[in-house]
């Protein structure tokens, strides 16, 4: 079997130096970075197989910066890394997109454990696409070619679903999934007024794909 690669980020030092010596002795190659923005500077250079990001950044939210990758059509698959006390909220979605979890602390063998367990289910590791719209989940804004929006949280969310998508519908109740706290009662409607104002926000930027309406569906980008 190839040596699996690893990305962490962690702001942590400590735990972050732990996790990579930990994982390096198990015979994995394994890059660190302590923000957002250090990681999306890795990340478009190097590929991994699996990635371990902690959801409490000083730069960014840790959900918001997997969700901006997978809006580049980045697919490895992710370990989130928790606060105990911290409510998994939106985890809950993405765990049933096949990314994983764990709460600090751990045991350091369970994070190996699962790493090994998402590594297997990878056919194929996606570097990534440079083309299109870039998500910057450091400010919650989005650019394409020389222009760039600011979004709200919800707004940056639902577009970085709606992107992930890579042109097909989206459904509804995923999109509520992706951009609200799980068990949030969201109204009906209240998905299409945000729908509505992304669609304005994004006319503003020349070139930009259009949100279309897939009846009975939900939304798709294209
Ligand atoms: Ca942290």
């Amino acid at each position: 079997m190839a040596e699996l690669s690893v990305l962490v980020l962690e702001d942590d030092a400590e735990l972050r130096a732990l996790i990579a010596r930990g994982l390096g002795e198990d015979g994995f190659t394994v890059a660190g970075a302590a923000s957002a923005a250090e990681f999306l500077r890795l990340i478009a250079v190097r590929s991994a197989d699996v990635l371990i990001v902690d959801i409490g950044l000083p730069d960014a939210d840790g959900r918001d910066v997997v969700q901006a990758i997978r809006a580049r059509n980045v697919k490895t698959p992710v370990i989130f890394l928790t606060a105990r006390d911290a409510v998994p909220d939106r985890l809950a979605g993405f765990a049933a997109g096949g990314d994983d979890y764990l709460t600090k602390p751990f045991v350091f063998a369970e994070l190996v454990a699962r790493v090994r367990a998402l590594a297997r289910r990878v056919e194929v590791p996606a570097r990534g696409d440079d083309a299109g719209l870039r998500l910057d989940p450091t400010d919650r804004s989005v650019a394409l070619g020389s222009a760039r929006l600011d979004l709200s949280p919800i707004e940056f969310r639902l577009l970085a679903a709606l992107a992930a998508g890579q042109q097909k519908a989206i459904r509804r109740r995923e999109l509520l999934a992706a951009a609200w706290p799980h068990g949030a009662i969201v109204h009906d409607n209240t998905l299409d007024v945000y729908i509505a104002r992304l669609r304005r926000k994004l006319e503003q930027l020349p070139g930009a794909p259009l949100i279309v309406t897939v009846v009975g569906t939900g939304y798709a980008l294209r």
